[in-house]
């Protein structure tokens, strides 16, 4: 080893002598804003000594790597109180996940919310004693005998299943846990928190291991972020689509046909008028609309490669074992060996495949919103955001090579067009990358990757990398939406695929005469209909945009004296070829208006005996989406003659 070694933070190099501390080397700039360190690139702990020449950075702790490191430092924290307060839990697993943490535990009784007030005390109280976090690293079987030990049997299993004969130990306090880290210095560091659930777990995620219980948590860099936090969670539960469905009557769920959603009436004027819209640029952008079948034979499945990659979500029965002539010709298996399509790609083959296509048919465009299903597992399911059953404004472009750019440009165009249309203000990309299972070239890969990348230049979109994400057989581009909630969804993809073309041997002939292959672009940009309503519902918590709303205008008579009039007014703005309805029932107003609140009316027009004399309507709005828009800043009413409520509904803005 040598004695001196050289240290870069920052851009300059010094020698420190070798086995400086990490800590060492930031001269005491750290204090509770840096939790751990970057040594040539991993992630280390402030405590660890340098041992080699090394470039060193700072890991504050609002970075997203410093919000990692102190999630799971709290989850050692909630772990160590838990097993002070409950004596008999045994510990197992404790990972970080999208904006929290959880720790699964195996305690002598299953943890409910009750419990939890009383942990976050405990946890307060260690955070507190500054406890240093220490890493020791012993042999694996030297750990497999402390654990055995301690009694705790999970840690054990884990333990001999690593293939490392060296493993690392956390240990805070009297408390120690098996971890490969980092973590913070000091329970110090852990300063804003919030335990905010408990459920049942299997151990594994396998049905047939032990049910443990799961505390669930989130931890912050400071309070302000947490608080912040902790209201969109409340905004979420408020919005959550599957309330504000039931109460503006869109659709329902039944266990008769587990996640797979009813559209009542009001949901499915949505669902179509999101229809007609994405048909309508369908006629701008050159696609055709096809309807393709629902079932389809096994061959197709094992031709397409779904058989081997995609089996496992699918809704089909099975091969004839053994059988090599065609799967449904034995009288009595007519209906085996069929499969319901989870994607439209392989069918749309067909369709390319009906003529002998030459360049002089390229681009060919293929839009289809048949229905898809796919066998997604029970506990999966929540609401219209992960169903079994979907459509999809699916498109597949079947293109030469050189036409691939142009149809990215105009695949972004029609992105941006249809979220900011949708009152999302804000998109983000991601270009998804060669994952490790892949077909084709190293080349061919790096190629097409960096022209998903100019063509985001060129449309002045900035990306970044989501390395090895992308689908075995090409390269994609991830497009996310954030939501008011600040929850990032991916609606919209563009994919590129060499890999379909070949396996269904797809060809045309070129200009010189000769035959080539297309290149197949796999595309959505509302994603999941149902998907994307249930995003759409909690982005604007129910107060879609008018146009998209399913009853535009309620009526609302303040007595029997003038239900013909409110009658009349209905009727004229259907007419007009709004969706209008007037709620004449024998109720006091107030009851009336918070009805027509909660199904999310864009206008209210109150009539009573004074605007029936003089012909006139006196208007609402319903508050807009804003987030702090509470029904105690309710909007005031405008009265106005009914031909001006006429003009003020046709000025309402309606994507083109
Ligand atoms: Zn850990
Ligand atoms: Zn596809």
């Amino acid at each position: 080893m040598a004695a001196e070694i050289t240290v870069t933070v920052n851009g300059a190099s010094r020698t420190v002598p070798a086995g400086t501390r990490v800590r060492e080397v930031f001269e005491g700039k750290a204090g509770r804003d840096v939790v751990a360190a970057r040594v040539n690139g991993r992630l280390t702990d402030l405590s660890r000594p340098l041992e080699e020449d090394a470039t060193v950075e700072i890991v504050a702790a609002d970075s997203p790597d410093g919000i990692d490191i102190i999630r799971h430092s709290t989850a050692h924290l909630m772990a160590q109180a838990v097993q002070t307060l409950f004596p008999g839990t045994q510990v197992t697993i404790g990972p970080t996940i999208e904006d929290g943490f959880f720790y699964d535990f195996a305690p002598p009784h299953p943890f409910t919310v009750e419990d939890l007030p009383k942990i976050e005390q405990k946890m307060r109280e260690l955070a507190k004693a500054d406890l240093k976090v220490e890493r020791i690293e012993v042999a694996r079987t030297d750990a497999i005998a402390t654990f055995e030990r301690m009694g705790e049997h999970y840690k054990v299993e884990i333990l001999k299943g690593i293939p490392e004969e060296r493993v690392s130990i956390y240990k805070q306090g009297e408390w120690m846990d098996l971890c490969r880290g980092p973590h913070v210095p000091s329970t110090r560091y852990i300063r804003a928190f919030k335990l905010t659930s408990v459920a049942g777990a299997y151990w594994r995620g396998d049905e047939h291991n032990a049910m443990l219980s799961r505390i669930y948590g989130t931890s912050f860099a400071r309070k302000e972020a947490l608080e912040d936090h902790l209201k969109m969670l409340e905004l979420a539960r408020e919005r959550d689509h599957r309330r504000i469905g039931r109460e503006m009557g869109l659709f329902l769920f039944d266990p008769v046909s587990p996640g797979s959603p009813f559209f009542l009436p009001k949901g499915a004027i949505i669902y179509n008028l999101l229809v007609d819209y994405m048909r309508r640029l369908y006629r701008r952008y050159g696609f055709d609309e096809v309807i393709t079948p629902q079932i389809f034979k096994n061959d197709l499945w094992h031709t397409s490669g779904h058989w081997d990659n995609f089996r496992e979500n699918m809704f089909l029965t099975s091969d004839h074992e053994g059988e090599t002539e065609e799967v449904d010709s034995s009288p009595e298996g007519w209906h085996k060996g069929y499969a319901v399509k989870p994607m439209n790609c392989p069918g749309h083959t067909f369709v390319y495949r009906a003529d002998k296509r030459s360049y002089r048919d390229l681009p060919l465009r293929i839009a289809d919103f048949g229905r898809l299903h796919r066998a997604e597992r029970s506990g999966a399911l929540h609401g219209l955001t992960r169903v079994r059953t979907m459509a999809q404004d699916d498109a597949h472009i079947f293109c030469a090579p050189e036409q691939v750019a142009a149809e990215i440009d105009s695949n972004l165009q029609m992105v941006r067009e249809v979220y900011t249309a949708l009152g999302f203000d804000r998109l983000e990309f991601k270009i998804a990358t060669m994952p490790a299972e892949h077909l084709g070239t190293l080349e061919l890969w790096h190629e097409s990757e960096a022209m998903l990348g100019k063509a985001l230049d060129r449309n002045g979109m900035a990306w970044e990398v989501n390395p090895g994400e992308g689908a075995f057989y090409g390269p994609k581009i991830e497009i996310y939406v954030p939501d008011a909630l600040k929850r990032k969804w991916q609606l919209a993809t563009i994919q590129l695929d060499y890999n379909m073309p070949e396996r269904f041997d797809l060809t045309y002939v070129t200009s010189a005469g000769s035959e080539a292959r297309p290149v197949m672009i796999h595309r959505a940009i509302l994603g999941s209909l149902e998907r994307f309503i249930g995003v759409l519902i909690e982005h604007t918590g129910g107060a879609l945009p008018f146009w998209l709303a399913p009853e535009q205008v309620r009526v609302l008579s303040l007595s029997e004296k003038v239900e013909t009039y409110a009658a009349e007014i209905a009727a004229l703005l259907t007419g007009e070829g709004f969706r209008a309805a007037a709620d004449v029932r024998n109720e006091k107003l107030g009851f009336k208006v918070r009805e027509a609140e909660l199904a999310k009316v864009p206008f209210m027009v109150v009539v009573g005996e004074r605007e029936a004399a003089a012909r006139t309507v006196s208007v609402r709005r319903h508050g807009q989406s804003a987030i702090a828009a509470t029904l105690a800043a309710a909007p005031k009413s405008e009265a106005m003659p009914l031909q001006a409520l006429v003009e003020k509904l046709k000025a309402e803005p309606t994507p083109a």
